[in-house]
């Protein structure tokens, strides 16, 4: 028989959210498939995807982009970012370029964009504006043959003035959580996940989706032969 198991496709190539993810699709029986895994190859387009000035725009595009090209499998796609008061809300949408650092990816970018922030609080506080409130974003979409959905939601915390831990990514080593009380970067990816932006967003969009969505892709899941001959 085929392996089914992977048809749930997440439309993502940042390995930060997938390791907060996985634990929240295996909590629900699916284990998705990444875009490298199922061999979509990055393309110029996708730099297109993301020109939206909503969360809620850009997590549709993407899904909607990987769907057509998926032949008729459920697809998974967020758009997230940071939304800090003494900055007006920004970087929001433009979090993952703020530095404007185009040249740069991985944690080369999220240093020059973590850099950028504390550049930018030192001159809110200048400015008179010393509120460290923040709050993460995410609108989680999936695409389906017959319909879609998107989900938001969000994660409240603080910046502080100094990286503390070395997990998660982007933003995560200066995000201090109200709930967990340690900074994104301190704790594992799934306990990130309890209280995310991105862990609520997609378990909220889960549970919204209709039965009949999920189903096939459960029940066409083949049992893992060593728990069959427990
Ligand atoms: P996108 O959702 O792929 O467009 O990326 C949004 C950008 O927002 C990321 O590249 C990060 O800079 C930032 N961001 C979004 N979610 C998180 C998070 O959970 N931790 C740290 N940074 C995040």
């Amino acid at each position: 028989m085929a392996d089914v198991s992977m048809r749930v496709l997440i439309a993502t190539r940042n390995d930060g959210k997938l390791r907060e993810l996985r634990p929240v699709f295996a909590h629900v029986g699916l284990q998705p498939e990444t875009l490298q895994e199922a061999n979509i190859v990055e393309s110029a387009d996708e730099d297109a995807l993301e020109v939206f000035d909503t969360f809620e725009a850009n997590a549709l595009s993407k899904a909607r982009w990987f769907a057509k090209s998926s032949e008729g499998r459920v697809v998974f796609a967020d758009d997230s970012g940071l939304e800090v008061d003494a900055l007006g809300g920004a970087p929001g949408v433009c979090s993952k370029r703020w530095s404007g650092r185009g040249d740069l990816s991985g944690s080369a970018l999220d240093d020059a964009n973590n850099a950028f922030l504390q550049k930018s609080l030192e001159i809110a506080v200048a400015e008179g504006r010393s509120s460290r409130t923040a709050r993460y974003v995410c609108a989680a979409a999936c695409v389906w043959p017959t319909g879609e959905l998107v989900v938001r939601a969000h994660s409240y915390g603080r910046l502080l003035n100094a990286a503390r831990g070395d997990g998660g990514f982007g933003y995560d080593p200066y995000f201090y959580s109200d709930e967990l009380e340690a900074t994104f970067a301190e704790v594992s990816a799934s306990t990130k996940a309890r209280e995310s932006h991105r862990g609520r967003a997609f378990r909220a969009l889960l549970a919204l989706l209709p039965s009949t969505v999920l189903l096939p892709q459960i029940l066409l899941t083949p049992v893992d032969q060593s728990a069959r001959a427990k």
